[in-house]
């Protein structure tokens, strides 16, 4: 008898054990697909992990159903890793698994499919069996698998849909309500009845009498034969100083075309820029000694102030890396995956850069698997958020990870819980590639490992260009509103400074960590505080829908006119955020074109790259954003940043509030004066004395490190302690309560190590269900892997008590 080994991408820890036959047998590798049954009807997309001739014994094989695949489209590397994974962050291996493929690949009897949108179909590209289930399409919005089944009467269809997928025929129905819609650039070019000489002639009589109209298309000649890359309706306007309406006319009268490009997706004809790239001196020096700690070190930190040109060191080493064949990856966080930063490595590597973040639609995803798995020079750079961590590379050489400090590396949920800088190191080994981090404000982290010489160092203290650092200056507000020096949430100092940048044509980022117009609102005779029926949160009032809404879980009311506790009409809102610094600067510089950044702002189809856009484009000369602002965006003609309250940040419940407080302000400070002229930074709070203030008016990273790595040797965290975060949920209080305590009790019996907790979360209830925590504190010289198979027994037997069965736990292991 023959047996495959599969991995379900289910929440399920073992691997299956199905039937296949001796044929099957000899066919199938390691990392294909194949179609099983599962559970009393379901089918799903399992990926095979081994072959063997041994009988399961507590189970009876069922037989697979059918191969997806003609050659394995994951690899062993991929294999191991995603089952270091599991282990090392406690999860099921098949989270991993259908946290890592993209999920058209893992089609299953519940998928529901739908034809794509707005694409034509040649009816004969499509075999038979294809063009019944487009055809039945056409009279049904959706299908699902089974239903497919039923059309084409036979028992397997998985293969035709997958077809139908790759021929862009179909796509799966979660997508249908993808928010994000790729951004597509209007071009032009002359229609193909001039495209021999003889017709050019006819077309420059035929625009005689209109001036405007040959000047446009004159100019169109003038660029296209000046550059290889496709002329955007933008570029041609700008050009010729015309306007779009006689673009419009040259359209309808048929001597130009228009066409659409998915902006990130333009074709470089493979015109990597000719100029090199000519790095400054200390930028050869970065270079140079990174690659000196790569002959004997695997993992280098990049530690660099905002500005000094990381982003062109990284471009060096990768070209070294491209020349002979390797791949190479760059990881950043989601949302610094900007148009920007994918255009400046377009421009030397062309077409050889693929991207890869969630905001991809499935079919992109999975082309750039395939490019991936095939080796293809379309992806011999990827450029990704951290799921890029799971494409099937093999012949990795180079991972970079830009902002390694960044929390959003760390995926919270759902499982796995891993963070993409740590699971990268792993996977650099198993390719023996080297990583890369950079950073101007390093985690604590990482730079302990550096000095700890677990890490090469790098260290570039100058900015590119010799650009001074920005100037910091500190506003005491307690000051300011006792002498009454405040207008709103502005201090003088504040105001004067935006004045003079305003005058100077330059522009201005304002950065308050908080979305909204004013966090809550209170009632001045009771001091009731609405909250949110479903969290234990206090609602947040957007004024620009008149409404107070639930930042956890999206619940929304028109915002009271009464007190609901006391009936009071005497209601003030307390706090500020975004929206509310946008309304006051409104009346304190009406003429001044201002923006707002901000998860609302940004929500819509292409909100974050509009604004970044029209800032860019100087169509904005005061942007106020959270702290998307800070994502490695460069703007050079920003000469002043404004922090609207410092203090939010450093009084965050969390043992890493200093550090990122320190980091965020950096950042954002980073963001001003990155061209000749110094930029400069005006900080407002009620502590300037507080260390971490200082030590960011001062630049003073080492003091922060310092500082912080003492306080957390004191208080056991990391880097001296590992920390496993439990976090337990359900909607019944007092059940929760006791599961909780009884979990707690095992625990701390059972583990010679600080167990703290059961404790109620500062936000103790999300969506109805109570939460509480347990936090397990393990010195990095305790031996980590027999520590979580005791966690583990103990989470096991936790499930095995019957009353407790329904409180879910979750398992976050270097909690961030
Ligand atoms: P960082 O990532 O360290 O904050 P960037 O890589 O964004 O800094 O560089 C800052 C600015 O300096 C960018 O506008 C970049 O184009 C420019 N720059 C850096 N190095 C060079 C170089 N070697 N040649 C030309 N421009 C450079
Ligand atoms: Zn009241
Ligand atoms: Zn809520």
């Amino acid at each position: 008898m023959h047996f495959v080994e599969v991995i379900l991408p289910l929440s399920l820890a073992k691997t299956f054990t199905y039937r296949v036959s001796e044929a099957e047998f000899h066919f199938v590798k390691n990392g294909m697909r194949v179609v099983v049954p599962f559970g009393k009807s379901k089918m799903y997309t399992a990926l095979i992990i081994g072959k063997h001739q041994n009988e399961p014994l507590l189970y009876e094989a069922k037989e697979i159903d059918q191969i997806l695949d003609e050659n394995p489209i994951v690899t062993q590397i991929q294999i191991t890793h995603w089952q270091w994974i599991a282990s090392y962050y406690m999860c099921a291996i098949g989270d991993v698994y259908r946290g890592a493929m993209p999920s058209a690949l893992l089609l299953e009897s519940e998928t529901i499919v739908s034809q794509k949108q707005s694409v034509i179909i040649e009816e004969n590209i499509l075999s038979d069996e294809e063009y019944l289930v487009y055809q039945a399409l056409q009279q049904q919005s959706s299908l699902r698998i089974h239903d497919i089944t039923s059309i084409l009467n036979k028992k397997n269809v998985f293969p035709v849909i997958q077809r139908l997928i790759d021929k862009n025929v179909l796509v799966l129905q979660e997508e249908v309500q993808e928010l994000y819609k790729p951004k597509w650039v209007r071009y032009v070019r002359l229609h193909s009845r001039y495209h021999s000489d003889s017709g050019l002639g006819d077309l420059l009589d035929a625009l005689k009498g209109a001036a405007k109209q040959r000047e446009i298309v004159l100019t169109y000649f003038q660029l296209n034969a000046k550059e290889n890359h496709p002329i955007s309706v933008k570029q041609l306007i700008e050009v010729a100083n015309s306007s779009s309406s006689i673009v419009k006319v040259l359209i309808e009268k048929e001597i130009f075309e228009e066409y659409f490009i998915q902006e990130d997706r333009i074709n470089f004809q493979g015109n990597a820029q000719e100029a090199a790239l000519e790095l400054s001196k200390a930028q050869q020096q970065a270079c140079d000694q990174i690659t000196s700690h790569f002959e004997t070190k695997e993992v280098c930190l990049l530690h660099g102030l905002t500005s000094s040109g990381k982003t062109e060191i990284y471009i060096k080493l990768i070209e070294e890396q491209l020349a002979s064949g390797k791949q190479v990856l760059y990881l950043l966080p989601e949302i610094a995956l900007t148009t920007q930063l994918v255009g400046r490595l377009r421009t030397y590597f062309g077409d050889k850069v693929g991207v890869y973040h969630s905001k991809y639609s499935n079919n992109e995803r999975v082309e750039l698997w395939k490019q991936v798995l095939e080796q293809s020079t379309k992806a011999q750079i990827v450029i990704g958020a951290r799921s890029a961590l799971f494409l099937p590379f093999s012949n990795l050489s180079l991972i970079v990870v830009d902002e390694e400090h960044e929390q959003t590396f760390k995926q919270v949920d759902p499982a796995p819980r891993y963070h993409a800088r740590d699971a990268a190191i792993v996977l650099a080994n198993a390719h023996k590639a080297k990583v890369l981090l950079g950073s101007a404000t390093p985690s604590i982290e990482s730079y302990f490992n550096a000095q700890s010489d677990k890490y090469g160092l790098v260290e570039i203290t100058e900015r590119y260009g010799n650009v001074q650092l920005p100037e910091i200056e500190l506003v005491d507000l307690k000051d300011s509103y006792f002498r009454k020096k405040m207008t709103g949430h502005f201090s003088e100092a504040l105001i004067e400074a935006i004045t003079t940048s305003l005058s100077l044509g330059e522009q201005v980022i304002l950065f308050q960590n908080r979305r909204g117009y004013s966090p809550i609102m209170e009632c001045l005779t009771c001091g009731n505080v609405p909250h949110c029926q479903q969290c234990d949160v206090s609602l947040t009032y957007h004024q620009h829908k008149n409404q107070l809404r639930c930042h956890y879980c999206g619940y929304a009311m028109a915002k009271p006119t009464q007190c609901h506790s006391c009936s009071s009409i005497d209601l003030a809102t307390k706090g500020f955020g975004t929206e509310q610094i946008e309304q006051e600067l409104i009346t304190i510089f009406p003429d001044a074109k201002i923006g707002r950044m901000d998860q609302d702002t940004t929500r819509g189809k292409f909100g974050f790259e509009k604004i970044i856009d029209s800032f860019k484009n100087q169509e904005i000369q005061i942007l106020v954003g959270t702290q998307m602002l800070a994502k490695g965006l460069d703007f050079n003609n920003v000469s002043l940043v404004g922090i609207m309250n410092a203090d939010t940040m450093l009084y965050h419940p969390d043992f890493r509030a200093f550090e990122r407080s320190f980091q965020m302000m950096t950042q954002v400070a980073g963001r001003s004066g990155r061209s000749e002229k110094r930029g400069k930074v005006v900080i407002q709070t009620y502590n300037p004395n507080h260390n971490t203030i200082q030590q960011v008016t001062n630049n003073d990273y080492i003091g922060m490190y310092k500082e912080q790595l003492y306080d957390r040797q004191i208080y056991k965290y990391p880097p001296y302690f590992r920390l496993i975060k439990l976090t337990l949920k359900h909607r019944d209080f007092d059940k929760l309560k006791e599961g909780a305590m009884w979990l707690y009790q095992v625990m701390s019996q059972n583990l010679a190590l600080p167990v703290l907790g059961p404790e109620e979360p500062p936000i103790s209830r999300i969506r109805n269900e109570y939460i509480r925590t347990i936090l397990i504190k393990i010195p990095q010289t305790t031996p980590i892997g027999s520590t979580k198979k005791t966690i583990q027994k103990m989470l096991t037997s936790f499930e095995a008590v019957s009353q407790y069965r329904a409180i879910k736990v979750a398992v976050n292991v270097d909690y961030y």
